[in-house]
């Protein structure tokens, strides 16, 4: 019998699975394809990369850059195969599917504690630690059972709004207020619009390109796709009226601008993402505008024209939890710490996150069945920044994102030049990450020596 079960052998679950049986325990990892295949996978290969064939940016000043250095150091079984399999891409590492997935499965087959069952798991097996790394697309029997589990915080699309970086905003076009001055009068910077820039706003939002969704988005009925009425992209909100943003997401009432006591024409909320405030989200801008149209239409708005983007609106199916009230900082349900979740059924976007999070969960996992002490994942690390996004409550409304400098802890210097200060949080991060690994490293030669 398996000690731990491993639910989808994605990016996430492969890498679980891996890290937890050279730790020495008994591992089942379960992968319906090639028998039942979601709308995103091709083929019946393990850990599939569904889209491009990039796990982006290589270097060190890159968060996802040092993300992928930080899971070679605790010898990922992603990262590693992919720089086995890796091709020419310029500062990327991007890989040669096959090549890759051949050798995820061959690696992991290698191992004699670990067993592959090509089934669709529909319930959560009993009498084992279990990983659910299922991806954005569970089989829609799993998807129930995970609803019932997490009492109906799982979503099924994403509404990301915008993230920008307080210090490349122009703050003298902004002001800070509370909608009535309720809560922190630091709660919110706005942005007036006069009448003009807003209509110039709305028409941008008309006309700008805009990502179309794809088949599996769609309602199989009505060919829509469905939104939910009080979540719904801007730019749909722009077309049903000129006057429609100024009576929803940015509308002026009881934002009265302290520095002139006039109600301005229209008002662009921007709320704290982190709790030191230097990550903002432009509330209400979930979009489905292609990535340049956000930067032009946005980028025109007063005080944004130098915004440094941490995120980029996005709007598309894509199941997750409610990882911060639902999960541990090691990846386990609060209500059942039997049970892990891993990969981007936690909200961890991205090829990269997905692995980080699966290392976490199969070590951690392991860890537990040795009676050894619990992971905590140093918060100087890219791999503690994924965590950390996961456990963050600042914003009340939970959204996957990629990992990003946001969520590092901060340096105790200020160093204003960005690549010196992120090369310095880089060179901290590795340190810390060093001894992170020889802390958890597997004891089992054997095991390590595949
Ligand atoms: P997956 O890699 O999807 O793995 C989940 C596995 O679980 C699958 O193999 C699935 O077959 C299996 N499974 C599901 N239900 C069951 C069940 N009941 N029983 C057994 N097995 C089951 N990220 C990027 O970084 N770059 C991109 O270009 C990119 N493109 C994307 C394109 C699309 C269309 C989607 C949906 C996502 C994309 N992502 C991309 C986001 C994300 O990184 C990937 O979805 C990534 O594969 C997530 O890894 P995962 O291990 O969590 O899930």
């Amino acid at each position: 019998d398996p000690d731990v079960v491993v639910i989808g052998g994605g990016l996430a679950g492969s890498e679980a699975a891996w890290q937890a049986a050279r730790r020495g325990v008994n591992v089942t990892l379960y992968e319906m394809r090639p028998h039942k295949s979601g709308p995103a996978h091709h083929t019946g290969m393990l850990a599939e990369l569904v889209c491009s064939n990039s796990m982006r940016g290589a270097a060190l000043e890159n968060a996802v850059g040092l993300l992928k250095e930080e899971l070679a150091r605790l010898d990922s079984l992603i990262v590693t195969s992919a720089r086995a399999a890796a091709v020419p891409a310029g500062g990327a590492l991007a890989v040669e599917r096959e090549r890759f997935g051949a050798l995820v499965e061959s690696r992991l087959r290698a191992l004699p504690n670990l067993t592959i069952a090509r089934e669709e798991v529909a319930a959560i097996p009993s009498g084992a630690l279990a990983i659910v790394a299922c991806g954005p697309l569970p089989s829609e029997p799993l998807a129930a059972t995970i609803d019932a589990l997490v009492g109906g915080r799982l979503h099924y699309y994403d509404a990301a709004a915008p993230i920008v970086a307080l210090d490349s905003l122009d703050l003298e076009a902004m002001y800070r207020k509370s909608r009535y001055d309720k809560g922190d009068g630091d709660d919110y910077l706005n942005i007036p619009l006069d009448r003009e820039t807003y209509l110039q706003f709305v028409a941008d939002l008309r006309t700008l390109p805009k990502h179309e969704p794809k088949g599996f988005e769609r309602d199989a009925a009505s060919g829509d796709v469905p939104y939910f009425e009080g979540c719904l992209p801007i730019e749909e909100l722009a077309a049903r009226g000129d006057d429609t943003l100024r009576f929803g997401p940015l509308k002026p009432v009881g934002l009265r601008d302290p520095r002139t006591g006039k109600a301005p024409y229209a008002v662009v909320q921007l709320r704290k993402e982190n709790a030191d405030g230097t990550a903002l989200n432009l509330v209400g801008f979930q979009t489905r505008l292609t990535w340049p149209a956000q930067k032009e239409a946005f980028g025109k708005l007063p005080g944004l024209a130098g915004a440094e983007w941490l995120r980029l609106g996005v709007m598309h199916r894509n199941t997750f939890i409610d990882s911060p009230r639902l999960l541990t900082a090691d990846l386990r349900l609060r209500t059942d710490p039997r049970i892990f979740f891993a990969g981007q059924i936690t909200g961890a976007e991205g090829y990269v996150e997905a692995a980080a999070c699966g290392a976490i969960a199969g070590i951690a996992a392991a860890r537990d069945l040795l009676g050894d002490a619990p992971v905590a994942v140093p918060a100087e690390t890219a791999l503690g920044a994924v965590i950390a996004h996961l456990q963050n409550t600042e914003s009340p409304d939970f959204q996957p994102a990629n990992v990003t400098w946001t969520f590092f802890s901060p340096l105790d210097e200020t160093i204003r030049d960005k690549r010196l200060r992120r090369g310095r949080l880089a060179e901290r991060a590795l340190a810390r990450l060093d001894a992170f690994a020889a802390e958890v490293a597997p004891r089992n030669p054997a095991l390590v020596a595949h």
